[in-house]
């Protein structure tokens, strides 16, 4: 590799904040958010993409929101938002279901504009298409972060920064100890995401209940899908063998789409690129066009061989190829799949989740799903870097084993951490203590006070 060497600069300070979130997908949005509640706290959140949202723009159901036994274990700012979307008619209920535990629909376009309106009236400064390219650490302290965009190189300062990248990119820049995928340092496959409308719902929910000998399904009933309500179906396995067998190019081992908002639409969950390290560019391009040309074969796969889909069009495409796994921080704690399968409690739990460890395969085409027996709580010291103070993470990027990470990161508990780490960051910096200094008592008794489950 050729190098050349880039001069020092001086680069204008353009914002200094008590807190400042990086990444406004659901972690970053409900964190900037429990920051912004606590009285006298001046918080900003950057966010390299024209909206905000992040994953919850993609599509997607939200995971997560019921425990094993039914009973809600999201609750706080994240749930709050779920109920406003609701009042406008863009979220469904959280329904109950044997495979995926809880899933509720949210409308993608109805998402991005609630969280502007919600940052708008909290008081957070929002700043769009700026990337964060870099810290600025003083003696072991991230002390704020530099920024690029169309303006060029900036910094911004915090007294306390909240990584919602994601990608941990913070972090990472910031020298803390970071760990990638699984043991040979392979990652959970990306998806681009695509919705159908113009499906005969009716047809398909019926195919499948009354023919289990010709659709299988994995793990639930047939008979579920009878009913007109959320779902994810997942199987197909049947079809998907026939269509290899005919030529067709499929890259997963079975079938996966989800209801949308409106009674014909369905979002489809099955290109799969693997090996690809999202925090690369060039790969993340080739996996986008990659994931573009399966998509083609998807769309041709779902109209010949799933019941429903004859007459089916391509409505909607993710913005952008959605990433399950890069790097994640070494924090103070790791969750492991142990404390998940065993429910797991801890004196400094900032959260409840319950979803199962659903794993793509790094390598090949299919996907497991192991379920925790109820719920488990998260700790605290999972969104405290090791070795950097002035830092938290929250989202896809805390501190978790692959397996666990695989549990945890879904949109629900990502909610839930973010609105912990929001609040961890507004604590710090009033009490002037680091977050790994924070009284966790006082951290607990302010996310109580918001509405946060916590087991009795
Ligand atoms: C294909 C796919 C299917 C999934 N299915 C589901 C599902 O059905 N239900 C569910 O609940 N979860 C699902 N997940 C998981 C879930 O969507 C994510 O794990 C979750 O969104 C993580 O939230 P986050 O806030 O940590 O990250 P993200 O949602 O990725 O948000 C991160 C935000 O940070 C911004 N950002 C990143 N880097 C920078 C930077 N350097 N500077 C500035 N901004 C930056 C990004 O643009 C983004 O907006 C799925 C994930 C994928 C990829």
């Amino acid at each position: 590799m050729k190098y050349i060497q880039e001069p020092a600069r001086s680069i204008p300070v353009r914002d200094e904040v008590d807190v400042l979130v990086v990444g406004g997908g659901p972690a970053g949005l409900m964190a900037a958010q429990a920051a912004a509640l606590v009285e006298g706290t001046s918080v900003m959140l950057i966010e390299n993409r024209g909206s905000l949202g992040g994953n919850m723009t993609q599509g997607l159901p939200l995971l997560g929101f019921l425990g094993r036994k039914g009973n809600e274990v999201i609750k706080g700012l994240p749930l709050k938002f779920v109920e406003r979307l609701r009042e406008r008619g863009q979220a469904t209920h959280h329904r109950a279901c044997p495979l995926h535990v809880s899933l509720t629909m949210i409308d993608p376009e109805g998402t991005k504009r609630l969280a502007w309106e919600i940052m708008e009236e909290c008081g957070v400064k929002v700043l769009m298409y700026v990337m964060c390219v870099d810290t600025i650490v003083e003696d072991g302290r991230v002390r704020g972060v530099i920024i690029e965009s169309k303006k060029g190189r900036e910094a911004i300062l915090a007294k306390c920064v909240v990584d919602c990248t994601g990608d941990g990119d913070v972090a990472f820049r910031a020298g803390a100890p970071m760990a990638y995928g699984n043991d040979q340092g392979i990652a959970q496959p990306p998806t681009l995401m695509f919705s159908m409308r113009g499906v005969d719902s009716r047809k398909l929910r019926d195919a499948v209940a009354d023919h289990p000998d010709i659709y299988d399904i994995d793990f639930i009933p047939n008979e579920f899908f009878r009913a007109d309500d959320n779902c994810t179906m997942v199987g197909f396995r049947n079809q998907v063998r026939e269509a290899r067998k005919q030529g067709y190019k499929l890259p997963v081992e079975r079938t996966i789409f989800m209801t949308g908002m409106a009674p014909d639409e369905w979002w489809v969950n099955m290109s799969r690129v693997n090996g690809v390290d999202a925090t690369d560019p060039e790969q993340y391009t080739r996996g986008e066009e990659l994931c573009i040309k399966q998509n083609d074969e998807i769309v041709r796969y779902l109209k010949a061989f799933i019941p429903g889909f004859e007459n089916a069009y391509v409505d909607r495409v993710a913005p952008f190829m959605g990433i399950r796994e890069t790097r994640r921080i070494i924090g103070e704690y790791i969750l492991t799949e142990q404390d998940i399968f065993d429910c797991a409690r801890f004196p400094d739990v900032i959260g409840v989740a319950s979803y199962p460890v659903d794993l793509h395969h790094p390598v090949g085409g299919d996907c497991t799903l192991m379920w925790c027996p109820d719920c488990y709580d998260v700790p605290y010291r999972s969104l405290v870097p090791k070795d950097i103070d002035g830092l938290l993470c929250a989202g896809r990027n805390i501190s978790a084993t692959h397996l666990a990470l695989a549990s945890v990161r879904v949109m629900g508990p990502a909610m839930c951490l973010g609105e912990a780490a929001g609040k961890a960051a507004a604590l710090c910096v009033r009490e002037g203590v680091e977050p790994r200094k924070l009284d966790v008592a006082r951290l607990q008794q302010a996310l109580r006070e918001e509405g946060v489950y916590f087991r009795p």
